[in-house]
C-alpha cells in the first residue's frame, strides 16, 4: 500500500480449484464427481450467501468507480473502461484508470463469481459479466495477435512483455494475462461460455509462442500466479479433449504445460542483473528500462530478484522469501506442475519451503508477509504482534496449503488453511460484506476497514478463495473419503471405483465441538473415512512447536453411540467398515478456551499469550487507556459464553481473576465492526504469578 511508490507494490494473488471430490491424487483440477456440495449451517452458509451478493456486486461496483461521486468522477475511476478504451482503438491516450495490474484484479474477481454462481446462481450477476466479457474480447481483437494488457496498450505502447525498455515487474504483463486464462477457466466451468475461454487460449498460446527454451525468450512472470493458471488450462483440455473443438482457435494443452513448468525451473537463470538490494528499487528498474542494457540481454533477461523469487533457481531456495504473495503464489504454481509431474525435486522444494513459513515465519493467525517493506517475508522467528501481513498474502498461503493436502493428503495441511480461513481471511472482511483489509497486522491501534483502495487486490483474493469453500469440506483418494471442515452440510461423492456416497454433516462448529456425520454409500461395501483431527484439538498447536497450548483434553470418537479408539493416520482418525443407512459418526473436538505462547526464539512474543477456541483466534478490543493497565497471569481462568447478538453471534471469552472479569476477548476476525474501540491486542502481556 504505502509502498505503492511504484516497483516496490504489489499485491495479490490466486487461485486453485474447485473441489477435489473424486479427482485423481495427480490431477486435482479435473471436473469433480461430486454433486455440489451444499452448505447447511449458521457460521458459513449466511456469510456466503452475503459474499456472493452484496461482496461481487461491491467489488464490480467499485472497480466501476461507483463509490465516487457524480457522472465524471465515477468515469475517472472505472477501470472496466480501460478494456473499451483498448477496444475502440484509442491507444497511446494515456488514460489508465488504476494501477498496471487492474486487468489482473478484474479478471480474479470474475473467476470468484464464477465459483459462487455454481453454487450461487444468479441470472443478473451473470449478465454482468457477460458485459465485462464482451469488452475484454472486443479489446483482445484488436491485437491481431491476442496481445491484451490495457496499461501497456494504453501508457506504455511498444513495451509488450516488458519488451524494448518496458519494466515487467511494473507492467504486470504476463501476470495479467495468467489471470485472463484462469478467469476463462472458472467461467467455463461454471456457465459453459467459452467467450472468455477463448481469449484465454489465446493470450496463452501467445505467450507458449514467444516464451520458453532458447530461441524462444527466457521470460518468467515478475508477479507469480500464472503458473497454476496455466495448469489449469492444460487439465481443462487434457480432461475433456472434445472442448477443444467447440473453440475457433487452436489449442495445444501439452504447451501450456510446458510453459508453467519451464516459468518455474527458469527462476533465478538469468543476466543478474540488476542489483536489486544493492541498488535499490528506483535504479534497478532504470537499469531495466535503459536500451542499451536491454541490448545486452538477448539471451538473457534481468533478474526480479528475491523479492519475485528469483535471485537463485527455484530447487536451490532453502527458505521462503520477497513478496509474501508472490511467493505464495509460486508455490502453489509449483505444488500444481508436482501434480502433474510427480517430480521428486519439487516435492522436496515444496516439502522445504512449507516447513519455513509453516514454522519459522507465520503468525498465529495463519497470516504471513511481516514486513511492510516490498510487501514480504521477514527472517525466521521475526513475528511481531504489529507485523503487515496482507490479506492476499493469507489467501495465497491458503492456496499453498490446499495444494500440498492435494499432494500428500495428511491433515496438517487442512489444519493450517482452517487457521486462515477462520482468522487471517476472514478479518479481511467487515461483518456487512462490503468494507476490507490490507494489512491484519495482530495487536492494532486505529486500525480500520476501508470501503476501497487505491491498491484493491484484497477483495478480489479473498472472492477467490471463498467461492471454494464448499470444495474444501471434503475429499476422495481412490476409495477412501475425507471429512477435512468441520460445516454443517451435504453432498454426493463418486469414489475412484464409482460408487457414491451421500455424506451429511450437522455441527454448530467453530462455537460448538460436536460433529455428526452420516455416511450413506449407494452400494454397500467397505469405505475407509477419515475425519480430520485437528492438531491444536490434540495439543499440537503447530508442527513444528512454533506455538505451543495448554490443552490436553480427550477427543471422542463414536460409532452409533458407542465409543470407539481412534486409530490416527496423517493426522485423521480412520474408520473402515460396511456403512448402512442409519450409521452414525459423532466426534467431539475440545472447543474450549486455550492458551497460546510461542516458541523462545520469537523475541517479539516473550511474556506474551495469545486465546484461542477451537480453530477461532482471540483478541480483546479496548481503548488505549485499558491496555496501557491490563496484566495477565500466565494461567488465568476464562469462561465462554455464546452470545447471539453480537458480532453476528459468537463465543465471547471472559478472562478472570476470581469473580473479577479483567478483560473480554472476542473472535479477532470480528475486530472493527463496532467502532467506540480504537484497538486490540491478539497478544496480550501476561506475567508469572510470584
Ligand atoms: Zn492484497
Amino acid at each position: 500500500m504505502k509502498t505503492l511508490k511504484k516497483p516496490g507494490i504489489l499485491c495479490f494473488l490466486l487461485l486453485c480449484c474447485c473441489s477435489v471430490i473424486g479427482q485423481q491424487h495427480s490431477n486435482s483440477f479435473s471436473d469433480a464427481k461430486i454433486g455440489a456440495v451444499v452448505i447447511q449451517d449458521q457460521f458459513w452458509q449466511p456469510r456466503l450467501k452475503q459474499w456472493s451478493t452484496v461482496t461481487i456486486n461491491d467489488v464490480f461496483d467499485k472497480f466501476e468507480g461507483k463509490h465516487k461521486q457524480g457522472a465524471e468522477e465515477q468515469a475517472k475511476n472505472n477501470a472496466l473502461n480501460n478494456f473499451k478504451l483498448v477496444a475502440d482503438g484509442k491507444l497511446v491516450s494515456g488514460r489508465h484508470v488504476g494501477f498496471p495490474w487492474f486487468d489482473g484484479l478484474v479478471y480474479e474477481t470474475i473467476r470468484g463469481a464464477s465459483d459462487y454462481l455454481k453454487n450461487y446462481p444468479d441470472e443478473q450477476l451473470e449478465k454482468r459479466i457477460d458485459v465485462y466479457i464482451d469488452n475484454i474480447y472486443a479489446a483482445q481483437v484488436t491485437d491481431a495477435s491476442g496481445y491484451l494488457n490495457t496499461y501497456t496498450q494504453l501508457v506504455e505502447p511498444g513495451h509488450e512483455w516488458g519488451n524494448n525498455g518496458g519494466f515487467l515487474r511494473w507492467q504486470h504483463d504476463v501476470y495479467n494475462a495468467g489471470m485472463l486464462v484462469e478467469a476463462g477457466v472458472h467461467y467455463y466451468r461454471a456457465t459453459g461460455k467459452t467467450k472468455l475461454l477463448e481469449a484465454a487460449v489465446k493470450i496463452a498460446n501467445l505467450m507458449c509462442t514467444g516464451m520458453g527454451p532458447s530461441p524462444k525468450k527466457n521470460m518468467v512472470p515478475a508477479h507469480s500466479g500464472p503458473e497454476e493458471a496455466m495448469m489449469k488450462l492444460y487439465w481443462l483440455f487434457k480432461n475433456n479433449a472434445a472442448l477443444k473443438n467447440k473453440l475457433p482457435v487452436v489449442v495445444q494443452p501439452n504447451n501450456y504445460y510446458e510453459l508453467a513448468k519451464f516459468w518455474i525451473e527458469n527462476r533465478g537463470h538469468h543476466s543478474g542483473y540488476p542489483l536489486w538490494a544493492k541498488w535499490g528499487n528506483d535504479a534497478s528498474e532504470k537499469w531495466i528500462r535503459d536500451p542499451q542494457n536491454q541490448s545486452q540481454l538477448i539471451n538473457s533477461r534481468p533478474t526480479w530478484g528475491s523479492y519475485a523469487q528469483d535471485s537463485v533457481p527455484v530447487f536451490e531456495q532453502q527458505t521462503i522469501e520477497g513478496h509474501a504473495v508472490r511467493a505464495t503464489l509460486l508455490a502453489t504454481g509449483m505444488a500444481a506442475v508436482a501434480q502433474e509431474n510427480h517430480s521428486p525435486k519439487y516435492m522436496q522444494t515444496l516439502h522445504r519451503l512449507w516447513g519455513n513459513m509453516v514454522g519459522k515465519r507465520m503468525f498465529i493467525t495463519g497470516g504471513v508477509g511481516a514486513i511492510h517493506y516490498d510487501e514480504k517475508f521477514g527472517a525466521d522467528y521475526f513475528l511481531p504482534p504489529d507485523a503487515y501481513l496482507e490479506t492476499c498474502a493469507a489467501v495465497g498461503s491458503g492456496f499453498f496449503h490446499k495444494k500440498m493436502f492435494e499432494l500428500t493428503h495428511d491433515g496438517k495441511y487442512m489444519d493450517e488453511l482452517e487457521r486462515i480461513l477462520y482468522n487471517s481471511l476472514l478479518t479481511g472482511i467487515s461483518l456487512s460484506g462490503n468494507k476490507y483489509t490490507y494489512q491484519n497486522p495482530l495487536n492494532a491501534h486505529n486500525h480500520k476497514r476501508w470501503d476501497w483502495h487505491e491498491c484493491p487486490c484484497c477483495p478480489p483474493m479473498f472472492l477467490k478463495i471463498t467461492s471454494e469453500i464448499p470444495g474444501y469440506i471434503y475429499a476422495t483418494d481412490k476409495d477412501k473419503l475425507y471429512v477435512n471442515l468441520f460445516i454443517g452440510s451435504s453432498a454426493n461423492i463418486q469414489l475412484g471405483d464409482g460408487n457414491i456416497v451421500a455424506i451429511k454433516q450437522q455441527t454448530n462448529y467453530p462455537w460448538d465441538g460436536k460433529i455428526v456425520l452420516n455416511i450413506e454409500p449407494e452400494r454397500k461395501q467397505e469405505i475407509p473415512v477419515y475425519i480430520r483431527i485437528p492438531g491444536w484439538a490434540g495439543g499440537i498447536e503447530n508442527p513444528y512447536q512454533l506455538y505451543t497450548s495448554d490443552l490436553h483434553k480427550p477427543i471422542s470418537l463414536l460409532i452409533n453411540g458407542k465409543q470407539v479408539k481412534i486409530n490416527k493416520v496423517n493426522g485423521y482418525a480412520v474408520i473402515s467398515r460396511k456403512w448402512k443407512k442409519g450409521d452414525k459418526i459423532t466426534m467431539e473436538l475440545p472447543v474450549q478456551p486455550r492458551i497460546i505462547k510461542a516458541h523462545a526464539a520469537v523475541k517479539d512474543l516473550q511474556h506474551k499469550l495469545a486465546i484461542a477456541a477451537g480453530p477461532v483466534v482471540y483478541c480483546v478490543e479496548e481503548n488505549d487507556a485499558f491496555f496501557k493497565q491490563l496484566q495477565l497471569t500466565v494461567k488465568p481462568a476464562m469462561v465462554q459464553q455464546y452470545n447471539k447478538n453480537i458480532l453476528g453471534g459468537v463465543n465471547t471469552i471472559a478472562v478472570k481473576n476470581g469473580n473479577k472479569t479483567l478483560c473480554t476477548a472476542i473472535p479477532y476476525y470480528a475486530v472493527g465492526n463496532t467502532g467506540d474501540k480504537n484497538a486490540y491486542n491478539v497478544w496480550l502481556p501476561a506475567v508469572e504469578k510470584d
